[in-house]
């Protein structure tokens, strides 16, 4: 049994933090007790441990990333580095993450996911818990297709994404992940930013198409996650079965409705869109991508209030994948920005960044310091409920009541 005693506890449930608080880790990695240090007994045999200017937090959870180690924001170049080389680049963004104080990660497209998924079980991985999509499922010419190689190129999918057209080969696409052991599905529902001959607000599926992929979601226990930006696109997908919308720029309240009414989740993905409106073209992003971010930056913004005023679940997710732009390691943006850009409160953004973004994973014991919880959690040097940037002071991270050596 191991006892951490902190200046300050935030357990993810709670909507006030406790000071000079105490945390009891049971031998098997969960939580036995949390609470205030006069209320909680630390057994005469147990490690103490003391983070007297400290504030512990639940392990920070990124509910969207894409564990492929890119490097440059050329989506031509994800397309040819060989997978070997990506899951390499891929283990080091993995420690970067967990010295940011991450615990969990949900990666939706990326090949190596998986792989990367069992070294970290396996302990040979020193990074998050990983949960993984696999590779995202599109259509011909759709979000995940690369629109500038020739077809032939990519028919059989790029490292993020395969293409699937009509119910056939998009219920073979579901099954093949399921096949897999996916911890979700990632579909694509509308264009986006970094696809060269669509536009955020096209509608790509079928009605059809979509239900064929979620039908086998739901029937392997799995969630479906939508990149959805349009309007119609997002609410396809959500009167279809998907459970979580991506970035989401144009969610308006009857979306909000739909998604409350499903027990969905948003993960707007405020970081990727701060950064390429505000550097992207000093790191290479095509200025058709730079357009279309620009165009859509408001509207996103108003989308995340609308649905932040609404009481909807949002959840951090920041869509980094591993260049100098968007690279992992700097995933705490997504709470300063739900603070600094939406006006969340400080403890909203830690649970958005926590309790609300394990909503997106496949278990329910994560994303809190309650009875029963795996011990996974941050030491922030200073206060994140006074000053939200605290969450890039991370000295410490600990899984299952055990330091991170990262
Ligand atoms: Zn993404």
């Amino acid at each position: 049994m191991r006892v951490f005693d902190a200046a300050r506890l935030v357990d993810g449930r709670r909507d006030e933090a406790l000071d000079d608080a105490r945390l009891v880790v049971d031998d098997d990695g969960t939580v036995a007790a949390a609470g205030p240090r006069e209320g909680v007994d630390a057994p005469p045999e147990a490690d103490r441990v003391e983070f007297p200017e400290s504030t512990v937090v639940p392990g920070f959870v990124d509910a969207h990333v894409h564990l492929q180690g890119a490097r440059s924001m050329d989506v031509a170049d994800w397309t040819t580095t060989p997978d070997s080389l990506a899951a390499a680049r891929a283990t080091a963004d993995l420690r970067s993450l967990a010295r940011a104080g991450f615990t969990s990660v949900r990666d939706l497209g990326s090949t190596v996911g998986p792989g990367l998924r069992e070294a970290v079980r396996e302990g040979e991985v020193t990074g998050p818990r990983v949960f993984t999509s696999g590779r995202a499922i599109s259509q011909t010419g759709g979000h995940g297709d690369v629109h500038g190689l020739p077809h032939e190129w990519v028919a059989d999918g790029t490292p993020l994404s395969t293409l699937a057209d009509g119910t056939d080969e998009c219920r073979r696409e579901a099954r093949k992940r399921v096949r897999d052991g996916v911890d979700c599905l990632k579909i694509m529902t509308t264009g986006g930013v970094l696809s060269e001959r669509d536009a955020p607000d096209s509608r790509q599926f079928t009605d059809d198409e979509i239900r064929a992929m979620t039908r086998e979601a739901d029937r392997a226990g799995v969630q479906t996650a939508a990149h959805a930006q349009g309007t119609a696109g997002i609410e396809a997908a959500l009167r279809n079965g998907v459970s979580t919308v991506e970035h989401g720029f144009y969610l308006d309240g009857d979306c909000i409705d739909l998604l409350k009414e499903c027990g969905g989740t948003f993960v707007p993905t405020l970081s990727i869109m701060y950064r390429i409106t505000e550097r992207g073209d000093e790191y290479g992003v095509p200025e058709w991508g730079l357009e279309k971010a620009r165009e859509a930056r408001e509207a996103h913004v108003e989308a995340v209030e609308r649905a932040y005023e609404a009481n909807a679940a949002v959840a951090a997710g920041t869509d980094f994948m591993g260049p100098e732009l968007v690279p992992h390691g700097e995933n705490a943006l997504e709470m300063e920005l739900l603070v600094e850009e939406i006006g969340f409160s400080e403890m909203d953004a830690l649970q958005a960044g926590t309790r609300v973004a394990a909503r997106t994973l496949p278990r329910n014991d994560v994303g809190t310091l309650t009875e029963g919880a795996r011990a996974d959690f941050a030491v922030l040097g200073g206060d994140p409920l006074a000053d939200i940037s605290a969450v890039r002071r991370v000295e410490e991270t600990y899984v299952d009541g055990q330091r991170m050596d990262a």
